[in-house]
């Protein structure tokens, strides 16, 4: 059963009447979340959040307050209009609070840190139906804040804005074959990543995917640039890349909300769409490109779409955001267990969903994708830290949350204190 909720009473009261009848509940914004974890729910009641989408800017001008269910474009579009911003994810179809729950990458997280890192308090519906009002003071804060899904439903957000200081972005995108693979990555590495410091203006971001215009046997290279406050991304910046000859490029700028139009992320793009495929991460996050390990996903990658076709959409994602936001705030401040990461790199295999035999393949693609980056870590961590907002289903707690000892005690400490029986351990549970 669907509910679709107009106001923060009617959470409460399905989330009452779903724990009278003993039915599970999830509560939806646009349904992104693609964690194998969410199929748990059974026979269950779908709250369905899209009509809490009002925007509010606050009196002192430094927040806003957002309706629990709102999408990032009318955030962005509504705080455009008088000047301000916030960090939101990138893609213009996706909630704010889904992936802040979880942390939140965007593109301003450079600037002012995760999504999470803008929040000033929330509300949210409880276990057991009640409302609670969190902020710095409450005891949930610090997990709210990176493992927030497994605690409540949030009928609204305030968070942090800021004045626009940069309206102007530039793009240069660049196409490149698959033999570019070990240049473009060594050059990306020396001229953006720079071990961890790529300046706050930059943002790249890349992915393998088969063209059959661009080479019907090998996935091509897509690969962007973004800058900040500039009408184009400056010369020394892109000279690199435009020495390695790739196949094609093009560059262009504007205002900051029409940027996600220019790498694919706009509500019209095919992002954004519900294409009836099975889109399945195995995500892991990494310092630097290890070129080696940049070609053995690549191989891997075209010799399992020529072998098994009906995974041939499937791509690769290479998410490249400046971090100085992001590690500016302690690690152990909040849930949110891998501020020290540089890079968010995601095999997405893609299939229409037909069988067991397909979606085992898919899996194993997956993951044995996923684990040469891992082999391929200069220091390799004992875990493959996951971003759980892009998580499989099948990873561990720890890979998730941090293998911090202190991590998981107090995740499992809270877990028990405010939801001992698992209302919200759908998406990726702590327990
Ligand atoms: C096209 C695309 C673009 C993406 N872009 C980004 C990005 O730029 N940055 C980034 O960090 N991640 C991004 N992601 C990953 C994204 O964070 C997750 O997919 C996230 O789960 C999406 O949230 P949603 O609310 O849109 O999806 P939903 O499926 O509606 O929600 C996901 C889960 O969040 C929980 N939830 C939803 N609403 C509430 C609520 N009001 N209160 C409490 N819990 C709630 C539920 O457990 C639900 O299962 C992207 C994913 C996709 C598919």
């Amino acid at each position: 059963m669907t509910v679709e909720v107009a106001t923060e009473g009617d959470v409460i009261e399905v989330v009452k009447y779903a724990n009278e009848q003993q039915i599970p509940f999830l509560a939806v914004n646009n349904a992104h979340g693609a964690i194998t974890t969410v199929g748990r729910v059974k026979n269950g009641i779908m709250i369905w959040m899209r009509q809490l989408d009002s925007v509010q800017v606050g009196e002192d001008g430094h927040t806003a307050t957002f309706g629990g269910g709102i999408l990032d474009k009318a955030v962005t579009d509504a705080l455009w209009a008088v000047g301000k911003q916030t960090v939101t994810g990138g893609c213009e179809c996706v909630s704010v609070i889904g992936p802040g729950l979880g942390g939140g990458h965007g593109l301003l997280q450079a600037r002012h840190g995760l999504v999470s890192d803008q929040f000033v308090s929330l509300n949210m519906v409880m276990a057991d139906g009640t409302l609670e009002i969190i902020d710095h003071t409450h005891e949930l804060w610090w997990a709210l804040r990176g493992a927030g899904h497994n605690f409540g439903i949030v009928t609204s957000i305030t968070s942090r804005i800021y004045d626009t200081k940069y309206p102007t972005w530039a793009f240069q995108n660049f196409t490149f074959t698959g033999d570019k693979v070990e240049a473009l990555y060594s050059n990306i590495n020396e001229h953006l990543l720079r071990n961890g410091t790529q300046p706050t203006d930059l943002f790249h971001y890349s992915f393998f995917s088969k063209n059959a215009a661009i080479d019907a046997d090998s996935p091509a290279i897509f690969f962007y640039i973004l800058q900040e406050g500039v009408d184009a991304v400056r010369e020394a910046v892109v000279a690199p890349f435009l020495a390695l000859e790739p196949f094609a490029t093009f560059k262009g700028s504007g205002d900051y909300p029409e940027l996600p139009g220019w790498i694919g992320w706009a509500n019209a793009a095919a992002t954004c769409q519900n294409s009836g495929l099975a889109n399945t991460r195995f995500p892991i996050e990494l310092q630097k490109y290890n070129v080696i390990a940049q070609r053995r996903v690549h191989d891997l990658l075209r010799s399992t779409m020529n072998e098994v076709p009906a995974l041939n959409r499937s791509i690769i994602l290479f998410e490249g955001y400046s971090q100085q936001g992001v590690k500016a705030i302690p690690s152990q401040d909040s849930a949110y267990p891998f501020r020290g990461s540089n890079l968010l790199v995601s095999p997405v295999v893609r299939f229409n969903e037909n069988g067991e035999e397909l979606t085992r393949k898919a899996k194993t693609l997956g993951e044995a994708l996923r684990d040469i980056l891992h082999e391929g870590e200069d220091n390799r961590h004992n875990i493959k830290r996951t971003y759980v907002n892009y998580a499989f289903g099948t990873e561990s707690v720890e890979e998730i949350y941090g293998n911090e000892f202190w991590r998981q005690e107090k995740l499992l400490a809270l877990k028990k204190k405010y939801d001992p029986d698992g209302k919200f351990s759908f998406y990726a549970p702590i327990s």
